[in-house]
């Protein structure tokens, strides 16, 4: 197990240098056009293609560190450069975590590379599992995948939403229902390959804030995929739905949730985007009271001004240090007993809408308007608090863990 420590050793600070310079000179300069035009800005992807930044190698990498602290300083400071921009870059990695999760090697093999694509012709993948009636409420789930034995097919029927590359992606990641009964037990993932009939865009979203970042619902109308784009094999899920519907028929008993493991040990990426958008807002907001002069001397004279900054900083590092600690769990196996994972997303999305809101306040009218990025930053802050799981279901989680009771 890796030693804890609070500083970064030389070479997660050659990374993170690298990510904040491309943030700061590639994605910052471009946030105010691409959230204005509200379309996926591919020539920035492309950008980061051509450096190594929008590759598997570069997640996996990070994923990797031993530290843990490879993906939520990345996150960190390509969020600070913008978060559209930045959801863009890294939106195809929720699918590919999907496929890395339950694949077989085969399948890494074969889909990831396509979710990428490479520097010359970039591509985008989706990974679609929210539908009109089914956010929070997952084991609500319409979307049916049926299996054709004559054919070694399945058919997937439904409408996906809130799919961020949805409609765009080359490869999409579809989370299905194959067994009513079993609630979330009875789900499986499927991989649904470029130009497959039957997938089509529905709704575009004009969104609030992370406007560069493609989000859109999905339509599987008579989608027929291989029985090999059963995400983990028929094998594993017969297996996997097996002991399901043996667990349900004992009744009762309380089954180890895998699935909110995994949102465990995922939500500190989104807590560490969260601190990243943060921290902008409040890098200007201290520049901004450094220089700005009212009454004959800088606003940050004030108390109530300085005292804002003071407790801005204060939350955004008790973010970071909640973020970099479960991570550190994540790596090293370490149970999640209190819902450490929720905790960081909790605390780093609140703070996120907070202090960017207090950074429009410091800038007063200036902030108010898009002559400014922190508007651009209040708008985006406010999607920490929805996806990945909303603040009320990361307190739900939180309050079931400490209190022993099963996470439905
Ligand atoms: C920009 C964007 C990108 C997204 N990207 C993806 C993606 O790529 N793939 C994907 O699958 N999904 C994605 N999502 C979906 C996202 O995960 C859902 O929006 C989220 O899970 C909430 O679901 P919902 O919107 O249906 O809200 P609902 O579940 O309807 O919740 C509405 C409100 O009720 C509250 N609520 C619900 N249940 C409870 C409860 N038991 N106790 C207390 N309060 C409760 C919620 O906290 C919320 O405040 C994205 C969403 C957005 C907005």
């Amino acid at each position: 197990m890796a030693e804890f420590t609070m500083e970064l050793n030389d070479e997660q600070k050659e990374v993170r240098d690298w990510l904040h310079g491309f943030a700061a000179d590639v994605i910052r300069p471009a946030a105010a056009e691409w959230d204005e035009r509200e379309e996926t800005p591919w020539p920035v992807i492309q950008e980061a293609a051509k450096v190594g930044i929008y590759s598997l190698d570069f997640y996996a990498q990070q994923y990797f560190d031993s530290t843990g602290l490879g993906i939520p300083m990345a996150m960190e400071e390509l969020f600070w450069g913008d978060a559209g921009i930045a959801l863009s870059i890294v939106g195809t990695g929720l699918a590919a975590v999907g496929v890395l999760a339950n694949g077989t090697e085969e399948q890494i093999g074969t889909w990831i590379p396509q979710m990428y694509g490479d520097a010359n012709d970039v591509k985008v993948a989706a990974f679609c599992s929210s539908e009109p009636d089914a956010g929070s409420d997952v084991a609500s789930m319409r979307t049916r995948a049926v299996y054709d034995e004559a054919k070694d097919e399945w058919v997937l029927n439904g409408t996906k939403t809130w799919a961020t590359n949805g409609g765009i992606a080359n490869v999409h990641v579809v989370v299905a229902v194959v067994d009513a009964e079993l609630g979330s037990k009875g789900h499986a993932s499927f991989i649904i390959p470029p130009n497959t009939p039957g997938l089509s865009q529905g709704q575009k979203f004009k969104k609030h804030g992370i406007r560069a970042s493609h989000t859109a619902e999905v339509i599987l109308d008579n989608v027929r995929v291989p029985g090999s784009c059963l995400l983990g094999g028929k094998e594993k899920l017969d297996a996997r739905l097996a002991r399901a519907r043996e667990k349900a028929k004992k009744g009762g008993e309380r089954v180890k949730n895998a699935a909110m493991a995994t949102f465990e040990a995922s939500r500190p990426a989104v807590g560490a985007m969260a601190v990243g958008t943060a921290r902008a807002a409040y890098e200007v907001a201290l520049e901004y009271a450094q220089t700005r002069e009212q009454f004959g001397r800088p606003i940050i004279d004030n108390q109530g001004v300085a005292f804002q900054l003071a407790d801005m900083r204060t939350s955004i590092d008790a973010a970071r240090l909640l973020v970099w600690r479960a991570s550190w769990m994540a790596i090293n196996g370490r149970p999640f007993t209190a819902a450490e994972g929720s905790m960081s997303k909790l605390f780093a999305s609140e703070t996120a809408k907070k202090v960017t809101a207090q950074a429009i306040q410091i800038l007063g009218g200036n902030g108010y308007t898009r002559e400014y990025p922190v508007e651009r930053m209040h708008r985006d802050s406010a999607i920490y608090t929805i996806f990945e799981g909303t603040s009320e279901i990361q307190r739900l989680v939180i309050a079931r863990t400490l209190a022993g009771m099963p996470i439905r």
